[in-house]
């Protein structure tokens, strides 16, 4: 009988940006036991929320994909990445690079996202790769591209703690990043002087913590900025030093949003005038100011305008690039970032390189050897999707996510994906509303087994490490991906053998021809042996020669990643929400997440701890909007949008009479679907109006009527 053993490894959460590590027991090298918040992760200290928390109940063997499926039939790895490999050669063939895509997610390890980036982008050819962190932060991508010229989030966590005034915006941190709000908590308690503003249309759980609360009509984030900046420009509490030294384009937006009054800033946003004055002089008078910003900035037509507005008023006060200090979006899955620094999004190359710069495409084509490279950006996710539907996009493989339930406009997704000659679907589960699409099916590894690094939402880089062996016969998206390049006939560039190999050449491509003019700058990781991966700590990037330790907050030298290495004033002017609603379509379709569930819930819905603080889907309205139409708690109601007026994008829901809400604004939670509560898929009801500068669709904002059933 051999001698029991028992370890402890040091892993992170699956979840949200923030990022948390974990350490797991782990006995006779196959039972996880326990699990515990890493005392030493400098992102949670030894945190973690419910959901981390419970980890170990949502990681049980049942309802995993465990074999290739071709159709209905379990199949062997040959035959299922032959088959795959064969079509999607025969398809490029004939109708060319464009003619294929994959559809990737913030769930997938940096490791996987850089091939899967390196094999369409260097290989096939075409820049159709795409992810559902689309769906979460694009909007916020192409705002910091647009201010500081590279995808560099300035902040760090600390920042939040050390502000004396932190506004949240459209972020509800203490239900969707709960370990941040803790620290936030705290900061507040050891310094009650620290002001926090909570700027949402719904009075949420993070409104609790807050002194002031603005509940601004949806959609109107731009003019509450733009009406900061010309109340800071009349003040004289703009920083005019650092505007000359630092930026540029500042006259033509102050000009611009000059003719914004208090009064018509306060009817517009549908707030008091003496709350809105309040909010104004708290902004000037205090030094140290984080603006957060989440969801309900980036998840609408002007999500960029939204996010360039908050880093104007930033430039405008030299509030950035010090302690407590800058506009820090918060991403919402746990490798968003680590995505987009790989070139996980179809307008992006790799390493914050352009696919629009020839030099770029250069640099990436060489350091890769690649045999071809795309010259132009690829379709974003929604595009992406009407390009399956029309039928110039004739195969698709979708890795990690369920756009079925997560993407606007649901009946679009599924007449997309029935007409799709090939629908090939990698995922750790084996029942959900995508898989029912795939011809055939990868069974990927899960949370406890895959290894490799994810970046939070302060660019911190930490290792996910494999707990257990892949169960089944899944493998690591990374092989797959591999496994199906080298059965396309890419032999060179995709023979990897773990992890480690992978992060050393994409570390090595972060550094080439990189003149400090690319802050992703991950020189100083370059060259690791497999045990200095291994025992890699967390670490925010750049990590180079000048920061060997990596790099807190970025624009500490008034030094940005522009050319003329300025920051530049961005020129965001008001623009309405498409979904607007009308006499027959009268209420505003808001949607968020509930406390303790993940996603579409194929995880976290398989422990009852996890449901019992919100057991099913419900539709939240206000005491006089539910009176008015004589619903009471628990009625059911069935939902239609303006622009889905048919049975199909019907949602069905029971009412909970709650005055968070605005009047004539109602809220729903994104989680539930045909899988799990028929009928209850919200995104169904959003339409495919997206951001036109990010791509990012609106799904905070649809427009909606309600009938009692
Ligand atoms: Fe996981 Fe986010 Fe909770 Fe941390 S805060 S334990 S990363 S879900």
């Amino acid at each position: 009988k051999s001698a029991s053993t028992a370890s402890v490894v040091s892993t992170t959460c699956p979840y949200c940006g923030v990022g948390c590590g974990i350490d797991v027991h782990i006995a006779n090298d196959k039972q996880l036991t326990e699990l515990k918040g890493s005392s030493d992760h400098p992102a949670n200290f030894g945190r973690l929320c419910v959901k981390g928390s419970k980890l170990l109940e949502t990681n049980s063997p049942s309802g995993r994909l465990l074999s290739p499926m071709i159709g209905a039939k379990k199949a062997s790895w040959e035959d299922a990445i032959a088959q795959v490999a064969t079509k999607f050669n025969q398809l490029i063939a004939k109708h060319g690079s464009d003619s294929v895509a994959f559809y990737v997610s913030g769930q997938l390890l940096t490791e996987d996202y850089y091939v899967a980036n390196k094999l369409m982008k260097g290989y096939i050819g075409s820049a159709n790769i795409d992810t559902n962190s689309r769906l979460c932060m694009s909007s916020a991508v192409a705002a910091y591209k647009r201010a500081f010229g590279a995808d560099a989030v300035p902040c760090c966590y600390e920042d939040l703690e050390q502000a004396e005034l932190l506004i949240l915006v459209g972020s509800n941190a203490a239900w969707t990043h709960p370990v941040l709000f803790q620290r936030i908590e705290r900061a507040k308690k050891l310094n009650p002087d620290m002001q926090v503003v909570t700027i949402d249309p719904r009075r949420t759980a993070t409104s609790e913590l807050a002194d002031m609360h603005l509940a601004i009509k949806p959609g109107t984030d731009v003019v509450l900025f733009n009406g900061l900046l010309a109340y800071l420009d009349n003040h004289d509490a703009v920083n005019t030093d650092y505007i000359t030294a630092n930026t540029q384009g500042f006259e033509q937006v102050i000009n611009s949003c000059k003719p914004w009054t208090l009064s018509q800033v306060a009817q517009q946003c549908d707030i008091s005038e003496l709350e809105l004055h309040s909010f104004y002089r708290l902004f000037a008078k205090t030094d140290k100011v984080v603006t957060a910003y989440c969801m309900g900035v980036n998840q609408s037509t002007s999500g960029s305008d939204k996010a360039n507005s908050i880093i104007n008023s930033h430039l405008a006060t030299g509030k950035i690039g010090r302690e407590g200090c800058g506009p820090f979006s918060l991403t919402g899955q746990p490798n968003a970032m680590g995505g987009r620094e790989v070139g996980g999004l179809a307008n992006m190359l790799a390493c914050h390189m352009d696919i629009e710069n020839p030099e770029h495409r250069q640099t990436v084509q060489t350091y890769w050897q690649s045999p071809t490279i795309a010259n132009k950006a690829g379709l974003k996710a929604v595009d992406l999707f009407d390009n399956i539907n029309n039928g110039k996009v004739k195969a698709v493989w979708i890795m990690a996510t369920n756009p079925m339930v997560s993407m606007p406009n649901r009946q679009k997704i599924a007449e997309a994906l029935t007409k799709c000659e090939l629908v090939v679907v990698s995922d750790c589960v084996a029942k959900n509303d995508t898989l029912d699409y795939a011809h055939i099916a990868f069974p990927a590894s899960c949370w406890s087994e895959k290894d490799g690094t994810v970046t939070n939402s302060e660019r911190r880089i930490s290792r996910q490490r494999g707990l257990l062996p892949a169960a089944g016969k899944a493998k690591h998206d990374w092989q797959i991906i591999c496994d199906v390049a080298k059965a396309m006939g890419f032999e060179n560039g995709f023979d990897f053998n773990s992890a480690n190999e992978i992060f050393a050449e994409y570390a090595g491509l972060t550094k080439a021809d990189n003149q400090g003019s690319r802050g992703l700058d991950l020189s100083g990781l370059c060259n690791m042996t497999e045990t200095q991966y291994n025992r890699l700590k967390p670490v925010q990037w750049p990590v180079n020669k000048q920061y060997p330790d990596g790099t807190k907050r970025l624009f500490t030298d008034g030094k940005f990643y522009t050319q003329s290495g300025k920051a530049q004033f961005v020129l965001t002017d008001f623009a309405a929400p498409e979904q607007l609603t009308n006499t027959d379509f009268p209420f505003v379709l808001n949607s968020g997440r509930v406390r303790d569930q993940w996603h579409t819930m194929t995880r976290t819905g398989k422990t009852s701890e996890l449901s019992a603080h919100t057991n099913r889907p419900y539709l939240a309205i206000h005491a006089i909007d539910a009176q008015r139409l004589a619903l009471k708690n628990d009625d059911l109601v069935s939902l239609s949008a303006a622009h889905f007026n048919n049975k199909q994008n019907r949602v069905l829901l029971p009412i909970v009479i709650d005055n968070n809400q605005r009047q004539g604004e109602v809220f729903a939670p994104i989680h539930w679907s045909a899988s799990n509560a028929s009928s209850a898929n919200i995104s169904a009801l959003y339409t495919d109006a997206n951001d036109k500068i990010s791509g990012q669709p609106e799904l905070k904002h649809a427009a909606v009527k309600l009938q009692k059933v």
